[in-house]
């Protein structure tokens, strides 16, 4: 008998959900940053077993809508809900129910769906009791996990778990498959990643990466060229750095990233470019990606 079905990892930002998702599926699919709300493009993550198939939709951080990108994010995640056989509500076990929690709480209440439980970052293994009471007062859980998604601690019991609770179906992707994905979209945030890590706290919210040219040569590296777009002339400065010193480090990590993704030789050519006000801007959304009609 095989079981698949569909799964939702939710959880308010920076609660380690991209890190569960790539442990899950055994790859760097998702970007993780220590910075919150970094993940934007929701990314499917496909785990399959002999006998089971467990398809992962990593929503991004839902939060209260501050501008339009905001409100694109919370929509994307709701509208992601409905669509799935299992819910994971996915906290930071080592700190209290705080309101973040409860916001995602109850928008995964708005739609009918089991929830479990997750309480990561328990490197040690245990969750404090009223921890733990403050969280299973948020709603109804169908069941709870104590896990570390960093270390893989109580992650195989969770996959035995879900797997459980999947219906019986067929599978719906390749066994190869782990992510729908483009490549160059991971490309894309992978560079996002490395801009995220070595720039500073005023950056990482107005920035956004194109991927212009993704060309795959016979002979030689992988051609890759990409535009990192930030609101302001002060931002342009700081991504370009001192002599072009930090996009040059930001692209050799970054190439560092990919050529482990293709598995090939790659050459990346980065160029920074101002958009003022791209978050406000619908048009540029969409030509950007994050508006799907
Ligand atoms: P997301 O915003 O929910 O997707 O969170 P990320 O997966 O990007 O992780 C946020 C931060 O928490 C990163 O710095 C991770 O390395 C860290 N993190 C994730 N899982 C664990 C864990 O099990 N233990 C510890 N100590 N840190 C973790
Ligand atoms: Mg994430």
């Amino acid at each position: 008998m095989f079981h698949s079905g569909f799964v939702a990892i939710v959880g308010r930002p920076n609660v380690g959900k991209s890190t569960l998702l790539n442990k899950l599926v055994g790859q760097k699919i998702a970007i993780v940053s220590s910075k919150a709300q970094t993940t934007r493009h929701r990314i499917r993550g496909v785990l399959s077993r002999e006998d089971a198939q467990v398809v992962f939709l990593d929503t991004p951080g839902i939060h209260k809508p501050l501008h339009l990108l905001g409100e694109q994010l919370v929509k994307s995640a709701v509208s992601t809900l409905a669509e799935v056989d299992l819910v994971i509500f996915m906290v930071d076990g080592r700190t209290s129910a705080g309101r973040g929690d409860r916001y995602v709480a109850e928008l995964v209440s708005q739609v009918k769906k089991p929830v479990l439980l997750v309480m990561n970052k328990l490197d040690a293994g245990k969750a404090e009791p009223e921890i733990e009471a403050s969280y299973l007062e948020l709603g109804e859980f169908t069941g709870k996990h104590v896990i570390s998604a960093l270390y893989g601690k109580g992650v195989e019991n969770l996959v035995k778990d879900l797997i459980a609770r999947m219906p019986e179906g067929p599978a719906f992707y390749d066994p190869e498959e782990v992510t729908d994905q483009t490549v160059r979209t991971l490309a894309g945030e992978l560079i996002r990643e490395q801009v995220l890590r070595l720039t500073s706290e005023e950056v990482p919210h107005s920035v956004a990466v194109r991927v212009d040219q993704f060309e795959e040569r016979h002979h030689g590296p992988t051609y890759i060229h990409a535009t990192i777009f930030v609101e302001r002339d002060s931002q342009k400065g700081i991504l370009i750095g001192h002599k072009g010193e930090m996009l040059k480090k930001i692209g050799t990590q970054a190439r560092e990233g990919i050529t482990k993704m293709l598995d090939t030789n790659i050459f990346l050519e980065l160029h920074v470019k101002v958009l003022a006000n791209w978050r406000k801007e619908a048009n540029s959304l969409r030509r950007l990606g994050y508006i799907v009609e």
